[in-house]
């Protein structure tokens, strides 16, 4: 495979200013992939510059033809999808169907903001007093700053991408280090698709933060759409407050996993198995806690054991294995650390455990008696780990399953009124009664508390990129 592993600043693909690169790694084999071109200074000012030059045009735009150039990068997407699958697999590490599933997933924000480009609604009405007429329109906000993480390298960056487009706003982007090769794939689709010059732009800087900061404080740069940690959120909202840059945030989760008494067992089976391997359990989505009945522990325990024993476990580019690599060693490390503190809270190690000699790899497994307290259910594991807690009471698994900073999402399985009644009493932002995705274009993403501020997809998602503006008519 041929990547495009340079910057994308004003209409060209660039080396950059000093020439510099940085290593892609395939977390499979620990292999380089690619060198990719390192952002200077001077390439983010110049990527800020040509996004705020295309900006009048683009604002301009009859939103059909923004819509339009969207629909060709869906269309192109569509055809190409196998391709940025493997794109994905090769840096990311994943497991071909997960990445599969991504590239679905990201594709699909192109068709919907294409369609939503064109639904932006206003008011005009008149004023109580009679005096004049409310109008009520929207503009959209300006320069726009993307950051996005290496977990979906694809999906947060389609997810922003294409309501910024649809708005009016122009971007920058700015992808995880880990993941700089899928970016370029969407950023060059969307150029094929006829995106003018200036209007998408690529920097990857190394180091990143001195580098957003410097692009935060340009008068010219209006929002910034970050979706990552909760550390790097909170550092990003410091910066955009000296400018009163306006924020979405989607940050870390910690999702509680409820199966309430009486939940038929199979469906909780089939429903945690998903929630918790899907992208082998690195996504901010991922189950991290399950709070299990004491009725239905021991043998939701034994039956999540024996499938996920059963899994295969290898790189992401042979099609056959379920669970790929982490993105790197130090993340699979990371897990490592989670489930050996948890053993020595007292947890049981029921099955899996391991870490491969070669390549990030780590074994699913399946930790039975966690306590609420150790580190493992108050961190995003971010790995394939089934870490179970018992509770008798249902009031104390609501108290546990909002005993955290986070609030994303949450998965209720049970008796259909009793877990709405429980879904309603959980403080997330998203809450799956008796499913395992939700994830969906079409539905408002985004989480509560420390989770992020904002939504994404949906008809929200394009109102980040819009401001209100009244305009009053003397009659
Ligand atoms: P991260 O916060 O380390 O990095 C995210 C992005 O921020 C990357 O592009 C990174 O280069 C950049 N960055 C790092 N330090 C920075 C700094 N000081 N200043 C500016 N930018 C900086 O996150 P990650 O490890 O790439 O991704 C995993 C995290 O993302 C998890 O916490 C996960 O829950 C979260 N996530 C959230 C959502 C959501 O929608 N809520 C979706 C996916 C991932």
């Amino acid at each position: 495979m041929n990547h495009i592993a340079d910057l994308f600043i004003g209409g060209q693909w660039t080396p950059g200013a000093t020439g510099g690169r940085f290593p892609v790694i395939d977390p499979a084999t620990g292999g380089l992939i690619a060198s990719f071109a390192i952002a200077d200074e001077s390439d983010c000012d110049a990527a800020v510059e040509a996004a705020a030059k295309a900006f009048p045009l683009w604002a301009a735009t009859a939103p059909r033809e923004r819509g339009e150039i969207l629909r060709r990068a869906f269309e192109i997407l569509t055809e190409e999808k196998e391709q940025l699958a493997e794109t994905i697999v090769l840096e990311n590490g994943k497991s071909y169907a997960d990445a599969l599933g991504e590239a679905g997933y990201a594709i699909e924000f192109f068709r919907w903001f294409a369609e939503e480009a064109v639904r932006v609604r206003g008011d005009f009405r008149l004023s109580p007093s009679g005096d004049k007429h409310i109008v009520v329109t929207h503009q959209p906000i300006g320069v726009s700053l993307l950051v996005t993480p290496w977990n979906f390298p694809a999906a947060m960056a389609t997810r922003k991408i294409a309501p910024a487009l649809a708005a009016g706003c122009t971007v920058i982007l700015k992808p995880a280090r880990e993941t700089p090769l899928t970016a370029a794939y969407v950023v060059d689709a969307l150029r094929r698709a006829g995106v003018p010059d200036g209007v998408v732009n690529l920097v990857t800087p190394v180091p990143t933060g001195p580098a957003i900061a410097r692009m935060l404080h340009h008068p010219d740069v209006r929002k910034v759409s970050f979706t990552g940690s909760t550390e790097v959120g909170r550092i990003l909202l410091h910066e955009a407050a000296d400018n009163v840059v306006s924020a979405s945030m989607e940050l870390g989760g910690n999702a509680p996993f409820v199966i309430l008494p009486g939940t038929d067992l199979k469906m909780a089976v089939e429903g945690a198995l998903i929630a918790k391997m899907r992208n082998g359990g690195s996504a901010c989505t991922a189950a991290n806690r399950f709070y299990v009945h004491s009725s239905l522990a021991a043998e939701f325990t034994e039956q999540m054991a024996a499938e996920l024993s059963s899994w295969s476990v290898g790189p992401g580019m042979d099609r056959g294995n379920q669970l790929g690599a982490l993105v790197s060693v130090q993340e699979r490390d990371k897990v490592a650390d989670l489930v050996s503190a948890a053993v020595a809270d007292g947890a049981t190690m029921v099955t899996g455990g391991t870490s491969s000699e070669h390549g990030a790899f780590y074994a699913p497994t399946v930790l039975a008696g966690v306590s609420h307290h150790s580190p493992i259910t108050q961190t995003e594991i971010f790995g394939p780990v089934t870490s179970i807690i018992e509770y008798d009471d249902v009031d104390d698994a609501v108290r546990m399953a909002n005993d955290t900073i986070y609030g994303l999402i949450a998965y209720v399985y049970g008796e259909t009124a009793q877990a709405l009644a429980v879904a309603q009493r959980i403080d997330a932002g998203m809450v799956a009664v008796n499913r395992a995705v939700l994830s969906d274009p079409a539905a408002p993403f985004g989480g509560m508390k420390q989770s992020g501020l904002g939504r994404e997809g949906s008809s929200e998602g394009i109102l980040e990129f819009l401001e209100e503006k009244y305009i009053g008519i003397d009659l």
